[in-house]
């Protein structure tokens, strides 16, 4: 025996993971194979990528070395690489059914369509390539790969991952192991969309998108063929046996399949890659979390129970029994959909019951229902003012009255926030034109509120029509939620308020209030009522319900309140200088990825609070945003207060 042969080599696995309710959730995990004195520092790599994962902080880390006989592995040669791109998952997953089918899998879209299913094991799902049976000993975990690495690799590259060389060894021991017909794998990382499907006849082919950028969802299978008296040498194989892959060719980029690599295919969608690219370079990239409950004080997001502080379902009305029980019944009577856009297909009675409730709720003479809030703002400004006209609007409205005055063509003039000297003197500049000012009621990225007297005052002096957008003062402002002008307990109302459905109302949809004149032209020129589905009746009926509620707990409104309070107050306690008219605290970082640090560390900490960064609010204004809810309890938001204002100190420190 030579002393080659004699070598002891070790197997390093990584595994971390996080505590959830009912077990644990697999955050990252990695393996190597390599020599006795490699090994500390690659416990000490390991350990920090363990730490350092998109999907949070682990509870555990657990790594495991391994000693393997130089002698017992098995050296394989790696499979052939090829990549294919796609302008979609729709169509990666087309070209993945293709190349099973020529691998001789019968039904490969069922195969595909068990992939979500195969995403919630641990490890892989082995299938009968023609029956379909899963043939996993243990289907919770599924089957892992394992105790195997690349032959040849740089040691200072032992602890980054490499999803392209773990990929290629593990795809070129499962083609090797008995009986196995094909792999497919899309990753569960979600900044990683690409997949492959490999075997020995296909190689390894890598295909561009499999999943919408952001997604967690991924999943493995293998696809066995053979006799079930195999099967335990095949487990064997790929669980048990150490394997070593040599010859790991470059990445090859991606072709468009069947095309030149100069020819268009991958080219026409760089420019997309490269921008989302640039937004994660510069922390904003946005991510979609998976939320697995209805809204409520607490909530079960991404696999943890969180406090929720990150809805605006401030009056806890979202998943009322009451609520849900008006809309079933209105879903029962009228079914799902509406059929078509009110003028074209008519309206349901709930429509209009609704919109006379809202007009008496506002002390308004009629409402317009719109199926978004969004819509609503776009719909009127356009209706109202175009080419000729001026619009006055304060630097902190939102995106949509800002794109209602774009899409209007009207000159545009905006005023600094809530100041109503630098409204009035631009106000002064432009009198005796027709014109509008127009402005949230509560900000809502800041939570504060427009000083409605003056702005009237203003408007009227000017002769200009007043707008006032109460998405978030509808439910929250007022002794009874009746909004901004009880807030102020005026008499007199904005000329147009627009508010939503899908806020403090806890359903979806949008409205407009004013007087008859004003509703009876905008269901003859708004747009984005006229040329949109009518809402179904469901989300009608739960907003009659959510408003019958209000109407009856006006106690719901002042616990909302004094859980604002009582919030703000404990954070300044901690040497946070918070406060908040409404409903929503604004707790500002400044630099975006911090924000996101921020809240990536609060979640991981249970509490669900919204990263707010550019272009919602400006650059380097990047903040948090908290949004207390009316059955918050009290010792809950104290607790969170502490925390946030604890890693605020943290992030500040940093800096
Ligand atoms: C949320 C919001 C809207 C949009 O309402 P949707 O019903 O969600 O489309 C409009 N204006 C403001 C100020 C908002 O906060």
């Amino acid at each position: 025996m030579n002393t080659e042969q004699r070598m002891v080599l070790f197997s390093v696995k990584m595994r971390a993971s996080r505590k959830t309710l009912d077990g644990e959730e697999h955050i990252s995990g990695a393996e190597r194979i390599v020599r006795a004195e490699d090994v500390p520092a690659l416990v000490r790599a390991l350990a920090g990528r363990a730490q350092n994962h998109g999907k949070g902080r682990p509870d555990f880390i657990n790594i495991r070395v391994e000693a393997v006989p130089e002698s017992a592995c098995l050296r394989l040669p790696a499979l052939p690489v090829r990549a294919l791109d796609c302008a979609s998952p729709a169509e990666g997953l087309r070209l993945a059914a293709d190349l099973l089918a020529r691998v001789g899998v019968r039904d490969p879209r069922a195969v595909l369509a068990l992939m979500g299913e195969a995403g919630g094991l641990r490890g892989a799902m082995l299938l009968d390539a023609d029956s379909l049976e899963r043939l996993e000993p243990d289907k919770k975990r599924g089957i892992r790969a394992t105790l195997m690495d690349a032959a040849e690799t740089e040691p200072e590259d032992a602890g980054a991952k490499n999803h392209y060389r773990e990929a290629m060894t593990l795809a070129a021991k499962v083609a090797n192991a008995p009986n196995i017909l094909a792999e497919i794998c899309i990753s569960d990382d979600p900044d990683y969309v690409t997949g492959y499907v490999a075997s020995r006849e296909l190689g390894y082919v890598r295909i561009a998108r499999m999943k919408a950028s952001g997604s967690p969802e991924g999943g493995r299978i293998f696809l066995y063929r053979g006799p079930r008296t195999e099967l335990a040498a095949t487990l064997d194989f790929i669980e048990r046996r150490p394997v070593l892959v040599e010859r790991i060719p470059a990445a090859p980029g991606f072709d468009a399949p069947g095309a030149s690599p100069t020819s268009g295919g991958a080219k026409k969608w760089a420019f997309l890659e490269e921008r989302l690219e640039r937004l994660s370079a510069d922390g904003l990239r946005r991510r979609i979390r998976r939320m697995d409950s209805a809204p409520g004080p607490r909530v079960r997001c991404e696999g943890r129970e969180v406090l929720l502080l990150a809805s605006n379902d401030y009056l806890g009305l979202a998943n009322d029994a009451r609520v849900k029980a008006r809309a079933a019944e209105a879903l029962a009577a009228y079914g799902a959909g509406s059929g078509g856009a009110r003028l074209t297909t008519g309206a349901l009675g709930p429509h209009g019951e609704l919109e006379r409730r809202l007009a008496s709720f506002k002390h308004a003479q009629a409402a317009l229902l719109f199926n978004t809030g969004y819509m609503a703002n776009v719909g009127v400004i356009t209706a109202l003012c175009g080419q000729g006209d001026v619009i006055f609007s304060d630097a902190l409205n939102h995106a949509s009255i800002i794109d209602g005055c774009r899409q209007s063509r009207a000159e545009i003039v905006v005023y600094r926030h809530n100041d109503m000297e630098d409204l009035e003197s631009k106000a002064r500049r432009h009198a005796g034109r027709r014109g509008l000012i127009v402005s949230d009621a509560v900000f809502s990225m800041d939570g504060d509120v427009v000083p409605l007297p003056e702005l009237l005052r203003i408007a009227d002096r000017y002769g200009m029509l007043s707008m006032i957008d109460e998405a978030h003062a509808t439910g929250v402002l007022g002794a009874t939620g009746r909004g901004v002008a009880e807030h102020f307990g005026l008499a007199a109302a904005p000329d147009v308020t627009v508010g939503t459905l899908s806020k403090a109302l806890g359903s979806e949809g949008g409205f407009v209030c004013g007087n008859e004149l004003l509703v009876e032209y905008l269901k003859n020129s708004a747009r984005s009522f006229i040329f949109s589905t009518a809402l179904s009746a469901a989300p009608v009926a739960a907003a009659l319900e959510a408003l019958d509620i209000l109407c009856r707990e006006p106690e719901r409104v002042r616990r909302l309140r004094k859980n604002t309070a009582l919030f703000c107050a404990r954070l300044r306690e901690e040497g946070v200088p918070a406060r908040s008219a409404s409903a929503i605290v604004p707790l500002p970082v400044g630099h975006e990825k911090k924000a996101v640090e921020a809240a990536r560390e609060l979640f991981d900490a249970g509490l669900y609070l919204s990263a707010i960064r550019y272009p919602t609010v400006a650059r380097g204004a990047a903040r948090l945003r908290a949004a207390v809810r009316a059955d918050h309890a009290g010792d809950e938001l104290a607790e969170a207060a502490r925390r946030i204002a604890l890693t605020l100190r943290q992030m500040r420190k940093k800096s």
